[in-house]
């Protein structure tokens, strides 16, 4: 208890350190959203700096996360010279409340030219200060929004803020509907699971794949996976136990909830999930927590893979992303209520839930489009590329009455009346046990599986907000002025249901069945994320970011061409490495090995001329044949990498040609590796197995 939030300037340290005029008007204008005025800032700043420099601090950056997915930060000593050539510790209320990084080398995707170097980053003062400890010392991170010279975003920080404002925005219109008076704000709650993999730093070290590419290129798969299922769930390993233990610590230093851990269904892989909070600080938790991961994983000498897909033939990496509306008043608006005028409500929130991702699927999946992403969606391990809902028999039996008219049966029995009757409850297990699903509802949120790992989950979540904002300011303009609320909203919810059941599929989301039932129902299937992106930049989408001032069309555009960037140059980058790996050290090493086996051949004959080296020559014979297979191989992928280079005018083209040249001659150049790999000698092949990496931890 002690050590918790030891490194946050938190609530109870405000309250502490500032003088009570102060913390009052802080306090207002985080929970208004107020701009922060000069004089406070300097008070602010003032008490952050004496607790930070007491806390041994000797540095303050502004902590931000641009688009390159990754948290940023430049670090500014506190020093400041006096006139006797001595220092004093310096931070002023301009410091803390905006930074001017020269942000020339982050991606803009056509937002800023390279002579307009200038950028913003902007206290963001809903997200608590804190310090960062490590090897550099103790620094004071200061998490901020960052834009351009023109104030477009650059970050990802920056639409999630926003995306809040407008969910908020709409909900409360709809609450002032069910007359609620109380509640001024609606927050986005976030709870994120984080899977991973650790493998030894000493295998990592030896495999360039890993280090370039974040994932194994090649690979034999060993003869042991993860089909005796012994690992999920399983004891945890001492050292492992010990890397989670001092992983612990250090989150909650930083005030990270840090809650649930466990090892996961791949060899090698876990878990750790936080306790929820709001969309905004659960963002910079997750970032907070994938650093931590690595760096502590480091120091114990392992190497921690956030990639989706590090390995193939095994299970992905993925972040299950738990998400549900709140007041602040602290009432959960998916939590189904106890009374009648509680369970209208609540189906209300549902049913927008469920048209915002029926109208806007396209834009949940983009939103978790990676190129690694890719390897994962639809391979059985987690869930396809098809957006769907689960909800559970017993609330789809509920929708579809809601469906047939005002008064209803329920399964459960008992009738059930919109603004009469309550709900029957509905136990949480009761709606869990499917896996399957890419958005399932969990009892009183919904959980998005579909997110990637390694990304930030402020995309996936800003596009939920959004989406949902847009569901109830449609179900607020068609509510207010109602004559009879009662009646009007029944029929509003039967058009919902009715209009967007098809989004609801409580089956086997990994069955051939589903993919073609979902075409049947005309659900979008939409497998890579070059199918993926293009509906970032249709009419509907701009319309919609703009209506709730989330996005502007610049905005949109830019952030498009960063990711498709980002793939082409991703996949890329894989290319390059394999190409590497297998000129330089495979084909030397089965080239050795073919020569070792040819000349055993006349050895053997030499000493006994009727030896009978039969099997030596059919290795020969199969091991050359295959050396030859693999240089064509080779030859194949560095030519379509060339291309693929040339179509730099058209990044859509250019992302298209990787994913379907490129990859594909990744794909075989990797087939006949790993077919060498179980034929060539062990103490000869160049790389760490899977079974070394995967099974010697
Ligand atoms: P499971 O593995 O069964 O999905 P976990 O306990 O690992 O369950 O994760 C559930 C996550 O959902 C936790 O992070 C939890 O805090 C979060 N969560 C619970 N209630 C809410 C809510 N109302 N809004 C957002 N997240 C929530
Ligand atoms: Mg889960």
């Amino acid at each position: 208890m002690e050590k918790f939030a030891s490194h946050v300037f938190n609530d109870a340290v405000m309250r502490e350190k500032l003088p009570k005029q102060a913390y009052k008007a802080l306090k207002k204008t985080i929970e208004y959203g107020l701009p922060l005025n000069a004089d406070l800032a300097e008070v602010v700043a003032g008490a952050m700096r004496d607790w930070a420099v007491q806390k041994g601090a000797t540095h303050f950056t502004h902590w931000f996360q641009p688009m390159t997915g990754i948290t940023a930060e430049k670090h500014e000593s506190f020093i400041s010279p006096t006139t006797d050539g001595r220092v004093i510790m310096e931070f002023s209320g301009k410091e803390l409340i905006k930074g001017e990084p020269d942000a020339s080398s982050f991606p803009s995707g056509g937002l800023r030219s390279t002579f307009e170097a200038r950028g913003y980053t902007a206290w963001d003062c809903t997200s608590p200060a804190f310090l960062k400890e490590d090897a550099s010392g103790v620094t004071l991170c200061i998490p901020t929004a960052f834009c351009s010279y023109t104030g477009e975003a650059l970050d990802k920080k920056t639409p999630l803020l926003r995306s809040m404002e407008a969910l908020s925005k709409q909900a409360l219109r709809v609450l002032k509907l069910f007359g609620n008076s109380t509640a001024t704000k609606v927050v986005s709650t976030v709870g994120p699971e984080q899977e991973y993999f650790l493998i030894d730093k000493k295998y990592f070290d030896q495999r360039p794949d890993l280090i370039f590419a974040g994932r194994t290129l090649f690979g034999a798969l060993p003869p042991k996976g993860q089909e005796l299922e012994d690992h999920y769930f399983g004891s945890i390993k001492e050292r492992v136990g010990a890397f989670m233990k001092e992983l612990n610590t250090e989150l909650w230093k930083i005030g990270v909830y840090a809650k649930t851990q466990h090892n996961e269904v791949a060899p090698a892989q876990f878990e750790i999930a936080p306790i929820f909070t709001s969309a905004n600080i659960a963002s910079d938790h997750n970032q907070l927590v994938m650093d931590t991961l690595k760096k502590v994983a480091n120091r114990h000498g392992l190497v921690c893979l956030l990639h989706e897909k590090p390995f193939a033939g095994i299970n992905g990496s993925g972040k299950h992303v738990n998400w549900s509306m709140s007041t602040n008043d602290g009432e959960n608006l998916l939590e189904p209520g106890h009374t009648p005028h509680q369970n209208m409500q609540f189906l209300t929130f549902l049913s927008a839930v469920i048209k915002a991702v029926d109208d806007y699927a396209e834009l949940l999946r983009l939103s978790t489009a990676c190129a690694g992403n890719d390897h994962r969606l639809g391979a059985n391990e987690a869930p396809p590329a098809i957006i769907s809902i689960f909800l559970g028999d017993q609330l789809t039996d509920i929708l579809e009455q809601l469906c047939n008219g005002g008064a209803t049966n329920c399964k459960v029995g008992g009738k059930l009346e919109l603004g009469v009757s309550t709900l029957p409850p509905l136990p949480a297990d009761a709606t869990d046990r499917n896996r399957t699903s890419p958005f399932a509802f969990t009892g009183n949120k919904f959980e998005f599986r579909m997110v990637p790992s390694s990304i930030s989950i402020a995309g996936p979540v800003f596009v939920l907000n959004t989406i949902v904002a847009e569901s109830l300011s449609y179900i607020a303009d068609r509510l207010e002025g109602a004559q009879d609320f009662t009646a009007e909203l029944q029929k509003v919810l039967k058009e919902i249901v009715q209009k967007h059941k098809r989004i609801i599929f409580n089956g086997n989301g990994y069955s051939e069945e589903w993919v073609k039932e979902a075409e049947k129902r005309g659900l979008l299937n939409l497998r890579s994320t070059v199918d993926a992106l293009p509906y970032f930049i249709t009419e509907k989408s701009i319309a919609l970011f703009e209506k709730h001032g989330v996005l502007t069309s610049k905005e949109i555009n830019s952030r498009y061409e960063i990711v498709l960037e980002n793939y082409s140059k991703q996949i890329n980058i894989e290319a390059l490495t394999m190409l590497d790996m297998a000129k330089r050290k495979i084909l030397p090493a089965v080239n050795s090995y073919v020569t070792s086996l040819a000349s055993s051949i006349s050895i053997i004959k030499n000493a006994v001329a009727t030896a009978d080296t039969g099997v030596q020559e059919e290795m020969v014979l199969e091991i050359s044949g295959l050396l030859k297979e693999l240089k064509s191989r080779i030859d194949r992928l560095e030519k379509v990498t060339l291309e693929a280079k040339e179509l730099h005018d058209d990044s859509l083209a250019q992302a298209a040609y990787y994913r379907n040249e490129v990859l594909t001659a990744m794909n075989d150049l990797r087939e006949v590796c790993d077919k060498l790999e179980v034929l060539v000698a062990e103490e000869l092949w160049p790389f760490p197995t899977y079974q070394q990496m995967l099974f010697k931890l």
